[in-house]
């Protein structure tokens, strides 16, 4: 049966974008379906909001061939520090570092702007034959078809594909439309997302500080500036959201402290209430679920992205390993490789960040006490480490070949 496409990616957000681009070099045909406009997110305006990338995530992207118009952009992250903190009480003692000099001096991670790498996607997108990108438009039905999907469009264009892969963020319509179901739950906490300006370098530290009220991230971004990921209760983020900027700054200072020196804001402030939101299933006949679909999981450990470009290089080598053995890349046994692949180390670090945060999240004495020890955060970490452990062992299954900078 012929298929407009070999597949459909609803969602052009990060990692829809990043699919198909892999699955473009693989020599797979991809349409794009992206309900904003193209541009927007690429302007200057969207200032301020950036992502801690994995190694991993950069091998990923230099595979797909995007990271060489970007590393001038990225931040090297060559430290993590987190401690506890309170307002006005300067440096606590930390409990994790995490120092690349103990390494072999390569970064920890990368720190790169939203608008760039949008704005490499984009770019990438446009040039690959392989791609056709459909701005300004929804996916609005999918009805799955003998050998393949038939996907309904806002302007009432039917397209044929033998896969349909939502990536259409945390509200995934794909995944309700496939039946299925989620669980999760709000945080009471939104995370308050600005650029700052700062007097002293930052040396590519990374902080990460543990207040009562929610964590507060200072990233290191190019030149004297860095981003700030600050979760506060819902309702202190709403007071504080409605402050003037010169209001805004004078209630950040006494949390962020004066080892940068003096600081300003350096562009829009942004503001993301957050909840944990977990598909039941990341694999249907015929549909699967990459990123935020999938997986919506708080900010504290900046690990969202990172996930959702492990979805994307483990389906696509997946979808690719199939094609070469001459299967039906849309069958459900070959989409079940995926999901049993990624669901358990998606969900245990899901769970692992949730549980990080509602021990950080509070001003038990008791609990400051043992964190202060780093006992808490050791016992916090349980689900995080054994996850990092299976990967560590090998028993997550194998690293998928892109995240290892290898073509598919
Ligand atoms: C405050 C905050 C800080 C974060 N910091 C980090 C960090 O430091 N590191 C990190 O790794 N991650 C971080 N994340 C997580 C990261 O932002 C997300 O994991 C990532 O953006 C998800 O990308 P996505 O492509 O899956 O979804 P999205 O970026 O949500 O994209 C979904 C796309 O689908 C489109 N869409 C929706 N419905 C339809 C439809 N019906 N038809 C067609 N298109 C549709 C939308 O227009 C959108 O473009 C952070 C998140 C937050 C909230």
């Amino acid at each position: 049966m012929k298929h407009d496409s070999d597949v459909i990616v609803a969602g052009g957000g990060l990692n829809g974008p990043a699919l198909a681009l892999a699955l473009a070099q693989a020599g797979l045909t991809v349409t794009v379906i992206d309900a904003a406009p193209a541009r927007q997110r690429a302007e200057d305006a969207f200032d301020g909001r950036a992502y801690a990338l994995a190694i991993a995530s950069q091998k990923l992207l230099a595979a797909i061939g995007v990271w060489g118009g970007l590393a001038g952009q990225a931040q090297k992250m060559m430290e993590v520090k987190a401690g506890d903190g309170r307002p006005g009480e300067g440096a606590a003692p930390l409990f994790l570092h995490f120092d690349s000099r103990e390494l072999d001096q390569s970064p920890v991670g990368y720190m790169l702007e939203d608008r760039f790498l949008y704005r490499a996607f984009l770019e990438a997108m446009q040039a690959a034959p392989g791609i056709t990108l459909i701005p300004e438009t929804q996916v609005v039905a999918q009805e799955p078809e003998p050998g393949g999907i038939a996907v309904t469009l806002s302007d009432e264009r039917i397209l044929s594909a033998r896969l349909l892969v939502g990536a259409d963020g945390r509200r995934s319509g794909v995944a309700e439309r496939a039946g299925i179901t989620r669980e999760g739950w709000g945080y009471g906490q939104t995370a308050l997302v600005a650029a700052i300006e700062h007097e002293l370098p930052h040396e590519g530290i990374a902080h990460q500080f543990f207040m009562p009220t929610g964590p507060l991230a200072i990233l290191p971004l190019p030149g004297n500036r860095s981003s700030i990921v600050w979760s506060e209760t819902d309702e202190n983020a709403r007071v504080i959201s409605a402050l003037s900027d010169e209001d805004f700054l004078a209630v950040l200072r006494p949390r962020f402290g004066d080892f940068l020196g003096r600081i300003g804001l350096a562009g829009p402030r942004f503001s993301y209430p957050l909840n944990l939101t977990l598909a039941r299933a990341y694999a249907v006949p015929r549909v699967a679920l990459i990123g935020d679909a999938a997986h919506g999981v708080h900010p504290i450990a900046g690990q969202g992205l990172n996930l959702g470009l492990r979805d994307v290089a483990a389906l696509a080598e997946v979808l690719v390993d199939a094609l070469r053995r001459g299967e039906d890349i849309g069958a459900i046994d070959v989409l079940e490789r995926y999901q049993g692949w990624r669901r358990f180390d998606s969900t245990a670090l899901a769970l692992g960040m949730d549980g990080v945060n509602k021990l950080f999240s509070n001003d038990n004495p008791i609990l400051r006490a043992g964190r202060d020890l780093g006992m808490g955060l050791v016992q916090a970490l349980g689900p995080l480490r054994r996850g990092f452990m299976r990967q560590a062992a090998g028993l997550g299954g194998p690293m998928p070949r892109l995240l290892q900078g290898r073509p598919l």
